[in-house]
């Protein structure tokens, strides 16, 4: 048996860790081996990544459809049958309710193609604007304070290998060593080389433990500790009144709302003393040219889009943006979010981030479809309201790569709302607990089995590659769309081929702020990658944007005023302490797919709360007792974890299992009025012994 080594990219998160994958059978079973030559993580891999293959074998996965029986039964089903029935279903609902009763619920770990090609089924197919995704949940906030400030959002504007040239970090509610552990090394390094790191985060994670500096605010309170760092900055004089003047717009107002924030304030607000300020500002401005860089922290909540703008606003004002080794960045977390998010399954925008709204955004991508642009819908729900609005105004839904069940906030009215539907289609890897609410489940194939490209936190645009032959009862999610446009009346224009949805992609994308019309299969096997905005075939890609000027009409970067705000639920005598949500080393998202993996079950086989220990003596629990999790919308229960390293105010909860253990059971749906970001990072919450 030839032993041949397929180049590719981890299924997982944004990082997009090189590997390669090589057979160990005849019968399609790969093992991971390093690829070090891959710039990003040079052969260095979290046990997510090396274990991937696992969730190739036959008894974790889907092989074949299932459609729901006479007596409520998900049976297997031929997949004509299957297919027959997802096409009844949503033509039916459009009959009788219209288009827009017919929703679409896509994934950020779908490829561009896939990303592409759902967009342009619902809006070419179904005529729906009830499209979005689950990458809403994961740094739309970032994302629309990106575009607010510059014009433009790519997570990073600048690539990974000069965060360790850069002289301090600011990392805001980022815990890099467990979503991903290769990523740690560029901190590392920043360190090694004299660089400062500063870790904002009301825990003290393993990425904390890094720092020359660990703030930690309560949670939902870094706009209000952005902004005590901004009015430091320029009651110290520190703010770079060259840059200001030359490349920005809007300070005067910025700083009046900076102004506003006393430090004493802020320190009432966030918990974080006033001399732990002061240091903070003077080891960011000390050195010579610097990095903020945020994640979920500040993005999961009802004023993320303000909470990184008030970051945007402390770069701009101290000159550390659009200048080499210095900027704001986004370490976006899903495998393909940055992807996912530019290329049309999102409510409000095109292929290309075209804006849906622009008339000329809309004729030339009507242009490249071959329709109508006044026949494309106008943008539609974000994806909280859209789940929301399930059996009500949304009457049957189809989900591709993507597990709200458990990865929504809310979780058990989203659940009740899924259950509530007229039809409900899903197409996915494995049996998620959102498929076994379906109709019918389609069983797709998966990163190993299949060719397409993704986007990295940098923007860097990567091309996973076909390395084994899927099992005979699945299809790629490309067949899933070319079979359903066919029986809906669209025999054109859905090819099954990545490379040809690629080169569609490209030209719909031409000429808009994402465009990647230079890259090409070829190109970015031969260079590791091709970071966009890339317009033809001789540009040599973009890793870094902004350097001479801002993609704003006048070039100028936008400031824009925040003040800070309380979260949307605030604590008080029943509901006394915050809940925050987050992540674990060998889990990834709603756990679909790590939670059958057996290693990284072992090492993290179930939900906990964590706990400072006066907490847990207040509530009577020892490590590893039972901990009931209460808020106004629902309970969890799982063992405690104590630790000093948390504040006395907070319980964390990791969000990745279904179930009773179940965080997002108690998340907060509010919304940011910008982003339409649910508030996952923050709810009132009572805890007890569960005995
Ligand atoms: Fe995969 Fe992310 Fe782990 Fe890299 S860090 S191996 S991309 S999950």
């Amino acid at each position: 048996m030839a032993r041949t080594e397929t180049s590719t990219h981890c299924p997982y998160c944004a990082l997009q860790c090189g590997m390669k994958l090589r057979p160990v059978t005849d019968g399609g079973v790969v093992e991971v081996v390093e690829r070090t030559g891959f710039p990003v993580n040079r052969g260095a891999l979290c046990g997510k990544g090396r274990t991937a293959p696992a969730v190739l074998a036959s008894g974790v996965r889907l092989t074949g459809p299932l459609v729901r029986d006479a007596g409520g039964e998900l049976a297997p089903a031929s997949w004509d049958e299957a297919l027959g029935r997802v096409a009844d279903g949503l033509r039916g609902t459009r009959a009788e309710h219209g288009a827009d009763a017919v929703g679409v619920f896509g994934g950020g770990g779908l490829t561009n193609e896939k990303a592409y090609a759902l967009g342009k089924f619902a809006r070419v197919v179904l005529g729906t604007s009830q499209i979005d995704y689950n990458g809403r949940f994961c740094m739309s906030s970032a994302a629309a304070a990106h575009q607010r400030a510059f014009g433009l959002d790519r997570g990073l504007p600048f690539p990974l290998e000069d965060i360790p040239r850069t002289g301090c970090v600011i990392l805001v509610g980022s815990n890099l060593a467990e979503t991903m552990p290769p990523a740690l090394r560029y901190l590392t390094e920043l360190r090694e080389n004299g660089g400062r790191l500063i870790v904002v985060d009301p825990r003290r994670t393993r990425t904390a433990e890094q720092a020359d500096l660990h703030l930690a605010p309560r949670p939902g309170t870094d706009l209000a500790l952005a902004l005590g760092m901004l009015h430091l900055v320029v009651a110290e004089g520190r703010v770079d009144e060259e840059f200001v003047r030359t490349r920005t717009n809007g300070w005067d107002e910025a700083r009046a709302s900076a102004m506003a924030h006393w430090p004493e304030l802020v320190e009432r607000l966030t918990g974080v003393s006033v001399p732990r300020l002061r240091e903070a500002v003077e080891m960011f401005c000390g050195a010579e040219d610097g990095m903020v860089l945020t994640a979920r922290g500040p993005e999961q909540q009802a004023k993320g889009t303000d909470t990184v703008g008030a970051w945007i606003n402390f770069c701009l004002a101290t000159g550390r943006a659009g200048r080499p080794l210095s900027g704001y960045g986004c370490l976006t977390g899903q495998g393909n979010g940055q992807g996912g998010r530019e290329h049309g399954q999102k409510a409000d925008q095109l292929p290309g981030y075209r804006k849906l709204t622009d008339p000329a955004a809309r004729r030339h991508v009507a242009g490249v479809w071959g329709v109508d642009p006044d026949s494309l819908p106008g943008p539609g729900r974000s994806a909280y309201e859209l789940l929301d609005a399930l059996g009500r105004d949304v009457r049957s839904l189809l989900v591709m790569g993507s597990n709200p069940v458990v990865s929504a906030p809310h979780a058990g009215h989203v659940e009740e709302r899924l259950r509530s539907l007229d039809f409900l289609a899903v197409a996915d890897v494995v049996l998620s607990e959102t498929a076994e609410l379906a109709d019918v489940v389609l069983p797709v194939t998966q990163w190993a089995e299949e060719s397409g490209t993704t986007t990295s936190l940098e923007g860097r645009v990567l091309l996973r590659q076909r390395a084994v032959t899927p099992p005979p009862g699945v299809r790629s999610d490309l067949e899933v769309l070319h079979a359903l446009a066919g029986l809906l009346g669209h025999g054109k224009g859905f090819p099954a081929d990545p490379e040809e949805v690629f080169d569609e992609l490209r030209r719909a994308s031409a000429g808009g702020p994402a465009d990647y019309a230079g890259i090409t299969y070829a190109r970015i096997a031969a260079e590791d990658g091709v970071f966009w905005p890339c317009p033809d075939e001789d540009h040599a890609g973009t890793p870094r944007l902004f350097l001479e000027r801002f993609a704003t009409d006048d070039g100028r970067a936008r400031f824009v005023p925040v003040t800070h705000r309380a979260a949307a639920e605030e604590t008080d005598a029943e509901y006394p302490v915050v809940l925050t949500t987050g992540r674990v080393v060998s889990q990834y998202q709603s756990g679909a797919q790590t939670r059958r993996v057996a290693e990284l079950n072992a090492a993290a086989p179930g939900p906990f709360v964590e706990l400072h220990p006066r907490l847990a003596e207040r509530i009577g629990v020892a490590e590893g007792e039972d901990v009931a999790v209460t808020s106004r919308r629902g309970r969890a229960v799982a063992p405690a974890r104590i630790t000093v390293g948390i504040r006395q105010d907070t319980v964390f909860m990791p969000f990745h299992w279904p179930g009773a253990g179940r965080a997002n059971s108690l998340t907060n749906p509010a919304l940011d009025p910008v982003s339409r970001m649910p508030e996952f990072k923050v709810c009132a919450v009572r805890v007890e012994a569960a005995g």
